[in-house]
């Protein structure tokens, strides 16, 4: 690779992960890739991360659920907790696919994780039960439960 080559090159990368749908990883999503290299992990194309979406409509999404995956919880910008070496990577999913009719309503629409959105997590769409939350909670480490706790006030801005 030429240097001089190395901006026109990162712009194609980033318009084949954003309008093609092309599954490449850069070393922002694992530890084990230097700046500079890519791994493509599917030659299959992802279904449509809804990249017609619109800036303000992603950002609106993003918000309302609080940068964070609606499957497994994992927040934006932090490492994927089923998968360490990966920074969570937030895309907007459809909630009612739209080859099922779905539509591009805010609605219709939520924050999913790249591990989610690759099927890779093993965590099941249903929420965790209260009395199930509680009891982990009442189990972990008073520093963990500090951690919870801290994460609930910036949550709730208390
Ligand atoms: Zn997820």
């Amino acid at each position: 690779m030429v240097a001089g080559n190395i901006s026109e090159w990162a712009r194609r990368i980033r318009e084949l992960r954003t309008e093609e749908g092309y599954l490449i990883l850069t070393h922002n999503d694992r530890a084990d890739l230097k700046p500079g290299q890519y791994l493509l992990e599917t030659a299959k194309p992802q279904p449509a991360f809804a990249r017609e979406i619109s800036k303000e409509t992603r950002a609106f999404v993003l918000d309302r659920n609080g940068f964070t995956c609606q499957m497994c919880g994992a927040v934006a910008g932090e490492a994927h907790p089923y998968d360490p070496s990966r920074k969570t990577r937030l895309h907007i999913g459809h909630v009612v696919d739209k080859s099922m009719g779905g539509s591009d309503d805010p609605s219709n629409l939520k924050a999913i994780c790249s591990v989610c959105n690759e099927g890779a997590s093993n965590i099941t769409p249903t929420r965790p039960d209260l009395q199930k939350l509680l009891v982990q909670i009442r189990r972990a480490t008073v520093s963990d439960q500090r951690a919870v706790l801290t994460w609930l006030q910036a949550k709730f801005k208390a």
